[in-house]
């Protein structure tokens, strides 16, 4: 037997038991004669204690340990003089007899503690070290019980789990796909899934009715801060439901996740703002819920001034920050330059203080009386001490956004945006289409099998840009935690929408022929949706990125720093494949 105990198990109920522990070396300290070793698995930390007067040679063995050997020590467990209330071993120690190192270890390249990371190319590169950190373990335990919770939650409610195909048909819509080429057939390939969409729903025609899948999924994008090549998503899906039935069953399961996992309780029904309300108010379809400054359209209160570029603009839209009045130059100028930063792309920014006097002091002064900006205050519900905040544009929506990032900004800076307090939100009757100015054509704004509102039937031909769907988002706390929609179960239904996104009836067939097929045997009504495993991970544990809720991540250019990847592969299994690499393309990119 390995060990009698982990290193986080003994107390003072243990004191005069004889334990054998395994672990890896943490710290090493030499105090008199006597050397002191902390020894750390999964579980905790343990110090063990080497004396030389009671046996030298042992001691002197210890002497020669380093830091992350594996060892495995037995002893008597006693009570320690200096007690450490930092952990919950604090109150004891283990008087070593025997010492048997299992395994040496290279001096780390960066130290296994908390708060030293060692920077993060090498964390990436040794990631099997960095995982030894209580932090990113937590994490990962985090994760397992949220997983864990959700099988719970969803076997309590008859949801069966099924395994879809990793090896699936490429489709061109969504994302682009990762394809795998097939060696047994040659100049054919598969796509990895970006999610299991289409086998769910052949699921609920199949007569499953609830089912979900904890589902590794594959999309290739340019990567951000909350996104991965590959990444997780709880993916489910109900027969004869409606909107209203997906909602309240996944806040029930979120509620429960919160609940079990974190002791956080939401006593209300989640609040629910239309797609078009949160674009007006926040700019954004994922909107921070946790703090106010909602937008304020300021057009009309602008005009006839002589202030140029207010004049020459369709959209005027300002934000009101309560008791920054005093903000000063410099502070204005770095909320300019921020704005005016390249991701964000604003061409300057206005600003008013309500002065304590209840006087108006602004960079438009010139332009603007003191009777005019408060008119605009009145529109803001501003106070004195509050500062107006504002900025336009001829595209309205690039200027929401633009506003969305000010508005975060202004949030973060003021403290607004606190880890440990949740505001989600249901985002619904999203538009069904979305116009591309790049590609001239519609493109389903959540996916293809989207069921259109009832009442907005009527405008698939005429307006389409006018036609909601039946989508829905879970957002919280500016982050988009998941979504799905009503399908179209009718395939008269689902090929006018094939039709109405440029497919011609041939690629239909092609593409989703046996999709098609498979509505006209019985096709139920059905809905669902999808969470991103990782950004509920992540949302939980309070982390900005999804990186440090996965364990072995990719860095933002694709790449596993730990095993290369990707990476090339020999000549002969290219030409098994009858595959050839065109180098001068690659070259010239
Ligand atoms: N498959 C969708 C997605 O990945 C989710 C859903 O509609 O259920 O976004």
């Amino acid at each position: 037997m390995y060990r009698t105990n982990t290193c986080g198990e003994l107390r003072i109920a243990s004191v005069g038991q004889n334990v054998t522990l395994a672990g890896w070396v943490q710290r090493i300290r030499k105090m008199g004669g006597m050397t002191f070793v902390d020894l750390r698995d999964r579980y905790g930390i343990t110090q063990i204690v080497f004396n030389e007067e009671t046996d030298a040679d042992l001691c002197g063995r210890a002497n020669k340990l380093g830091r992350e050997f594996v060892i495995q020590v037995q002893g008597t467990v006693a009570e320690r003089s200096s007690k450490n209330s930092n952990i919950p071993t604090g109150d004891v120690e283990l008087i070593a007899k025997d010492l048997v190192v299992l395994h040496t270890s290279d001096v780390p390249p960066f130290t296994i503690k908390d708060n030293s990371d060692g920077g993060d190319d090498i964390r990436m590169q040794y990631r099997y070290l960095d995982l030894r950190r209580n932090t990113v373990r937590e994490n990962l335990e985090l994760r397992h019980k949220i997983a864990l919770e959700v099988r719970n939650f969803l076997n309590e409610h008859q949801f069966l789990e099924v395994e879809t195909p990793v090896l699936i048909k490429s489709t061109p819509e969504g994302a682009r796909d990762f394809v795998v080429p097939s060696r047994m057939n040659p100049g054919e390939f598969y796509a990895l899934p970006q999610s299991p969409q289409l086998f769910k729903q052949l699921l609920m025609v199949a007569g499953f009715d609830r089912y979900f899948q904890i589902a590794k999924c594959f999309r290739d994008e340019d990567l951000r801060a909350d996104r991965q090549p590959e990444f997780t998503q709880i993916d489910c899906e109900m027969s004869f439901v409606e909107q209203e039935d997906v909602i309240e069953m996944f806040e029930g399961m979120i509620k429960h996740i919160f609940k079990m996992v974190k002791g956080v309780e939401f006593y209300d029904p989640f609040p629910r703002m239309t797609w078009h309300e949160c674009m007006r108010l926040y700019g954004s379809d994922k909107p921070d819920m946790r703090f106010g400054m909602t937008f304020v359209e300021l057009k009309d209160l602008t005009e006839g001034r002589n202030f140029s570029i207010f004049d020459s603009v369709n959209f005027v839209v300002g934000i009101c920050v309560s008791g920054c009045a005093s903000y000063t130059r410099k502070q204005l100028d770095g909320l300019t330059d921020f704005v005016k930063r390249s991701q964000i792309g604003a061409k300057g920014l206005v600003y008013v203080k309500y002065e304590q006097d209840g006087s108006f002091k602004s960079s438009v002064d010139k332009f603007y009386s003191q009777d005019d900006l408060k008119l605009w205050a009145e529109r803001f519900g501003a106070k004195p001490g509050d500062l107006m905040l504002i900025l336009c544009g001829d595209d309205a929506n690039k200027t929401r956004k633009q506003m969305c990032e000010l508005r975060l900004e202004m949030g973060e800076r003021l403290g607004l945006r606190d880890r440990n307090i949740f505001a989600p939100l249901w985002v619904v009757d999203f538009p069904l289409f979305e116009w591309s100015e790049e590609d001239q054509r519609f493109y389903a704004m959540h996916h293809p099998f989207t069921s259109p509102k009832l009442e907005d039937v009527q405008y698939l031909d005429s307006d389409p840009g006018r036609v909601r769907a039946n989508a829905y988002d879970l957002a919280m706390n500016g982050v988009e935690l998941g979504g799905g929609s009503i399908r179209i179960h009718d395939s008269e239904l689902q090929n006018k929408m094939f039709e109405l996104l440029g497919f011609t009836p041939e690629q239909t067939e092609d593409q989703f022929g046996f999709l098609m097929d498979a509505f006209r045997y019985g096709a139920p009504p059905h809905g669902g949706l999808a969470f991103g495993l990782d950004r509920v991970t992540s949302m939980l544990a309070g982390l900005d990125s999804i990186r440090d809720c996965i364990a072995f991540p990719k860095n933002n250019s694709g790449r596993d720093v730990m095993n290369d990847s990707p990476s090339k592969i020999a000549d002969a299994q290219l030409d098994e494949l009858c595959l050839k690499i065109d180098l001068d393309k690659i070259n010239n990119k």
